[in-house]
């Protein structure tokens, strides 16, 4: 097969699921159930198996966010002693990405299609699917598993919904939820590889990783690094909003220019001011910056951002960057679990100090005093909420360092007063945020889907 794109979204209809016989037509038989396939599901007696191997080989990163190698994530579970079981992460906490919300709806089948052979390769009889409670009407999914009990795959598939929450996609926090508690992180060890879903080695996969590990065992890994570039070969799924004609779900190739996503979107309908890159708890990178922006880890390292969860929310001029980042500081403030000192007090403080700043009565030192709190609360929580979260406070201070210094002098701006851009979900408590506005509807209802942007 060629390198060309849409390779995840090859077929999709973002009005209705792929039925089993359709999904198959597109891309044919699993490896496992074609001939030839027994190959790449083999197991050897090191524990790991030949698929895993080619997910190495593909250089396979986790797409949940932390980006993490997915054949590692694989071969610590086969390793580990007991039954494993496979946890489809599709939770998607982030208020601005579509992408696994999509995958579900429109190729249910692809993402099982990971899950069976996750399963497979790390030993598991069973992989269940997980959504939050915003996602739970999804039943192109439990249509799909209902659809392939006839294929008798040796996996015992099951849909689960899992209570709305930034953190309860955390890894730990999805175990402790389906083990019968709160979908709050815990403290590791153990971690989920060790003991997990009843205390059982558990994969836990997002589930665009999984979709892509679909196409592997299908393709192989030589034709997986056709796209991308050799630090993240393969393409990804992003969800792109703000001011573009056509914002939505793309799939592009690692190293895509932004340029070419933006203009694959329609090109821009207002000037941008900034663009989050990851997530809200990403990096804020000038607008200045956005010709030439590479969309991988590695170009976008000197700006500390990273690809993440593919979020790439564009900021209008027209709106405030301080008013903004003061929103969805409070919002990831009050998204923490609860749990840590550090997380809890930290994050509020930040979250304080940014309002003050926008209102003008923080008075001087604020800067300073912003610098000590984000030092208190990175890497002192028990998950990576309180990193990400301080991450987007400190792009900030650098990002808008003159808008700062402007509100700190001068109090609000005209902007201060305009509807917010950014979305939050509807589970969450508006009145709870610094500012209350009615939220523009984007990247929440950016439910069109696009396909393309190479390079
Ligand atoms: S760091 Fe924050 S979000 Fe994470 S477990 Fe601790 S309190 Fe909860």
């Amino acid at each position: 097969m060629t390198a060309t794109l849409p390779r995840l979204l090859l077929g999709v209809d973002p009005d209705s699921a792929l039925s089993l016989q359709d999904h198959l037509d597109v891309h044919g038989p699993l490896p496992s159930l074609g001939t030839g396939g027994r190959r790449l599901l083999s197991r050897r007696p090191d524990a790991g198996g030949a698929l895993i191997e080619e997910v190495e080989r593909a250089g396979l990163r986790g797409r949940g966010g932390a980006s993490f190698p997915a054949a590692s994530k694989m071969r610590a579970v086969a390793s580990a002693r007991g039954k494993a079981i496979v946890v489809v992460n599709a939770t998607e906490g982030e208020p601005a990405s579509m992408k696994d919300r999509l995958l579900l709806q429109s190729l249910p089948h692809l993402v099982l299609d990971g899950a069976v052979l996750a399963a497979t390769a790390v030993g598991a009889d069973e992989a269940i699917v997980c959504v939050c409670e915003t996602n739970a009407d999804l039943h192109s999914v439990q249509r799909a598993i209902g659809e392939r009990r006839a294929l008798r795959e040796g996996v015992d598939l099951r849909f689960s919904v899992v209570p709305n929450g930034y953190v309860s996609g955390q890894e730990s926090a999805l175990v402790q939820h389906l083990n019968g508690g709160p979908a709050l992180p815990t403290f590791t060890p153990p971690m989920p590889f060790q003991s997990g879903v009843q205390g059982r080695p558990t994969l836990v996969s997002n589930a665009e990783t999984l979709a892509h590990l679909a196409m592997i065992a299908r393709h192989g890994a030589e034709w997986y690094r056709q796209l991308g570039i050799a630090s993240q070969p393969g393409s990804t799924l992003v969800t792109l909003s703000g001011p573009v004609a056509h914002p939505g779900v793309y799939e592009i190739e690692h190293g895509a220019s932004l340029s070419s996503l933006i203009e694959a979107a329609g090109g821009l309908s207002a000037t941008v001011r900034a663009v989050l890159l990851g997530g809200y708890a990403g990096t804020w990178v000038d607008a200045r910056s956005i010709h030439g922006l590479g969309l991988s880890d590695e170009q976008l390292a000197p700006y500390g951002a990273s690809v993440g969860a593919g979020v790439i929310a564009l900021l209008s001029a027209d709106a405030c960057p301080v008013a903004e980042t003061a929103r969805l500081m409070q919002w990831l403030a009050d998204q923490s679990a609860g749990q840590c000192g550090p997380c809890v007090n930290g994050l509020h403080a930040i979250a304080k100090t940014f309002a003050q700043v926008a209102a003008g009565t923080a008075g001087r030192g604020a800067a300073q005093n912003l610098a000590r709190l984000v030092l208190l609360t990175r890497g002192r929580g028990a998950c990576r909420h309180p990193d990400g979260a301080v991450r987007l406070a400190e792009s900030a201070a650098q990002v808008f360092a003159e808008e700062l210094s402007d509100h700190a002098r001068h109090g609000a701006c005209a902007a201060c007063g305009r509807a917010a851009e950014f979305p939050l979900p509807a589970w969450s408590d508006p009145e709870r945020t610094t500012r209350s506005k009615r939220t523009r509807g984007t990247a929440g209802s950016a439910s069109k889907l696009r396909i393309g942007a190479r390079a």
